[in-house]
């Protein structure tokens, strides 16, 4: 992702160039190849959102080039004192008003390119008064162009610190209902059965997997009680996510333990989902629920912040 944001920092890189290398990066994202057409799970707008926005923070390389075009206009209102500046005054603009500028059709697509930026950043921001700003940040400019959005309730404990990456993905996506449970599988055809594949009694959907099915409710109940947190187990994640945030009278770091140990049950049942269809096999609740705290435990001992209270540490200790 690093490499095209770095370019597009300095270049003007044309839109097919920029749409292809996107669509690159969202292949190998879902399917660790570089050009199947499959349709993915979240659309790429949403994953370049900002993470507290329920995004993957991704960059935007569209709106990232503009941005960075857009210094070149910046620079050429602030007439700086460089070649290219001088230039551009004396091939294009000449006595003309930059603000006000309007590009003629018989000038080179490069020039046509900052001034569609100019035109764009101005539009995007509902104004030109970037221009007359002293220091001028693509970071800061790319990120007005991303515009307001709605921050997610569930955005802090996915992203919480101590959840171990890969759990925090694929809690991501079932927080948002994303995953290809069997229902969803059945209704468009690529699977012959919706029962679940825990309990073969229900349909397998988001709201049965996390918690009702009678495996996973009892795997959630196991890890919180190990919490010594009461829960009844027939809500979802949101709601489980609702009662630790409020009602629940713990420390911060003995909810980001929480969190991180549902973010750990979400993984493991999906993990046993999976491994239900393709190896027949599916690990019982106490096997589960035995690796989820050896993992959870592991995890945390090893980035710990020293300031954590002497009481929460020896709780920890003692889970
Ligand atoms: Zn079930």
């Amino acid at each position: 992702m690093s490499i095209h944001v770095y370019w597009g920092q300095l270049f003007i890189i044309p839109t097919g160039v920029l749409k292809e290398v996107i669509s690159v990066c969202r292949c190998f994202l879902w399917t660790g190849t570089y050009n199947n057409t499959k349709a993915c799970a979240i659309a790429w707008a949403d994953m370049c959102k900002t993470k507290k926005a329920g995004g993957l923070a991704l960059r935007d390389v569209l709106k990232w080039n503009t941005a960075a075009v857009s210094k070149l206009v910046w620079s050429i209102a602030q007439k700086k004192d460089n070649l290219w500046i001088k230039w551009v005054n004396s091939i294009y603009i000449k006595e003309s008003n930059w603000r006000e500028y309007v590009v003629p059709s018989n000038v080179s697509w490069t020039w046509k390119s900052i001034c569609k930026a100019k035109e764009e950043l101005s539009n995007w921001l509902g104004n030109d008064l970037w221009l007359t700003y002293n220091v001028f940040s693509i970071k800061k400019h790319y990120v007005n162009t991303l515009g307001q959005a709605t921050a997610q309730q569930w955005a802090y404990s996915v992203w919480n610190r101590y959840n171990i990456p890969k759990h925090r993905f694929i809690l991501w996506l079932a927080v948002q209902d994303r995953l290809k449970t069997r229902e969803r599988l059945s209704r468009i055809g690529v699977s012959d059965s919706d029962r679940c594949l825990l309990c073969q009694q229900h349909s397998e959907n988001m709201d049965h997997l996390f918690f009702r099915c009678h495996f996973s409710a009892q795997c959630i109940r196991d890890v919180l009680s190990w919490l010594n947190i009461t829960w009844n187990g027939r809500a979802g994640i949101l709601q489980l996510y609702r009662r630790i945030r409020g009602p629940y009278a713990g420390t911060k770091f003995r909810k980001h333990v929480t969190f991180a140990a549902i973010a750990a049950v979400v993984y493991l049942i999906w993990k046993n989902i999976y491994s239900a269809y393709w190896e027949d096999v599916i690990h019982t609740i106490a096997c589960t629920v035995k690796n989820l705290k050896s993992i959870v435990k592991a995890r945390i001992s090893q980035i710990m912040s020293s300031k954590v209270s002497h009481s929460d540490q020896n709780w920890f200790a003692n889970l």
